[in-house]
């Protein structure tokens, strides 16, 4: 076991920041996984599993052990008239991953091409964009119940699913993810009636889009309206979209009558936070180092030497001046350490 010591976490995570971990151990396969566990217990420190940290704030130094990911493969597993049953390594890039599907012909998470991050993160939040979650297309997560060092499979119903939301999310750091089974379509249903995406092929004149087209668009489509995180750190949607009752919604719309909001069900409504944030007059603003994006103002943008306490605080202010004029408190999707 290679323990690296005082790693600068800037070229861990997407935002960039200095902040230090105190020891960093590169995960390779479960041994490596369960040697490291004990290693963590035998020296009664706290462990962080890290993949590619495009969606961690470290507001100080990580005085624990860093588990970096890095359990790589794709096996497909089986395969029948309509679906292909692969086997995922925790620590595979994520959008590599999908090309990869794309490229055989294998649809169901096209619609998420080029998220940052790895396989064995995307049911942590239950990564979505563009009309699709990841949960549409995991059939089981395999992961260490580190309470046990037992290797236990749960199969899509079990990991409880919802809007950035997952049983891993929920039970913090009891489970590390080694695996994901996925199920995906030989003859995929193309999701193609979110906006942006039709626009794209109107554009390029694409009546009869392939996984491929489909891959090419939102690729496009997000590389126009997204920093990329090499460029400009950031960790992508800073909060989640609040949920508030319909009367409240009602209430709000009339005083706020161009706010964007979606029903979820029959008295919850999804109100947009990129609005919210934009109606506050955040969208384009920065201070110092730190700033919100100005084309997407969900984005909280390192333009330097900001450090990952002074990214927190200017989020604590946005969600503060939301709270303040709507009366609605912003919900954090970043993780924050
Ligand atoms: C430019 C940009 C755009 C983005 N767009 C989207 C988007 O459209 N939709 C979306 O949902 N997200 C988006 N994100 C957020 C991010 O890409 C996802 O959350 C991604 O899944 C994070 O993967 P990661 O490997 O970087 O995880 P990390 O940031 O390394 O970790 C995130 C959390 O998961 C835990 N974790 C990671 N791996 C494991 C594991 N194997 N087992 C147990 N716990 C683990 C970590 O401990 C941490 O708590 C975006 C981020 C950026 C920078």
């Amino acid at each position: 076991m290679v323990i690296e010591e005082n790693s600068s976490l800037q070229r861990y995570t997407s935002f960039g920041c200095y902040e230090i971990g105190r020891y960093l151990i590169r995960i390779s396969s479960t041994d490596a996984l369960l040697e490291a566990i004990a290693w963590s217990k035998e020296k009664k420190l706290p462990y962080l599993v890290l993949g590619s940290g495009s969606n961690l704030l470290f507001t100080k130094s990580f005085e624990g052990i860093l588990l970096k990911m890095e359990i790589m493969g794709i096996k497909k597993t089986n395969e029948t008239a309509t679906d292909v049953f692969l086997s995922v390594g925790a620590g595979e890039n994520w959008h590599h991953f999908v090309s990869y599907c794309v490229q055989k012909g294998w649809g169901g998470i096209e619609n998420l091409s080029l998220i940052p991050g790895t396989v064995g993160a995307s049911p942590i939040q239950n990564i979505g964009a563009y009309g699709v979650e990841v949960q549409e297309t995991i059939a089981a997560v395999t992961a260490i119940d580190t309470q046990t060092n037992q290797l236990t499979t749960f199969n899509n119903k079990e990991c409880d699913f919802g809007y950035r939301e997952s049983l891993f999310k929920k039970v913090k750091n009891r489970y590390v993810i080694t695996e994901v089974q996925f199920i995906l379509k030989k003859q995929p249903q193309l999701k193609t009636d979110y906006g942006a995406i039709k626009e794209v092929l109107h554009e390029k004149n694409i009546k009869n889009p392939s996984l491929a087209t489909i891959s090419q668009a939102i690729i496009q489509i997000r590389s126009s309206k997204l920093p990329d995180p090499h460029q400009l750190g950031n960790a992508g949607s800073f909060f989640k979209n609040p949920s508030i009752s319909k009367t409240n919604f009602e209430k709000l719309k009339l005083s706020f009558p161009t706010m964007i909001a979606f029903p979820i069900s029959d008295d919850v409504y999804k109100i947009s936070a990129e609005w919210l944030i934009e109606h506050c007059g955040w969208k384009g603003s920065k201070k110092g180092a730190v700033g919100c994006y100005e084309k997407q103002s969900l984005v909280i943008v390192n333009y330097g030497q900001a450090t990952g306490k002074e990214i927190f605080d200017f989020s604590e202010e946005i969600i503060q001046s939301v709270l303040q004029k709507f009366a609605i408190l912003l919900e954090r999707e970043v993780t924050i350490l």
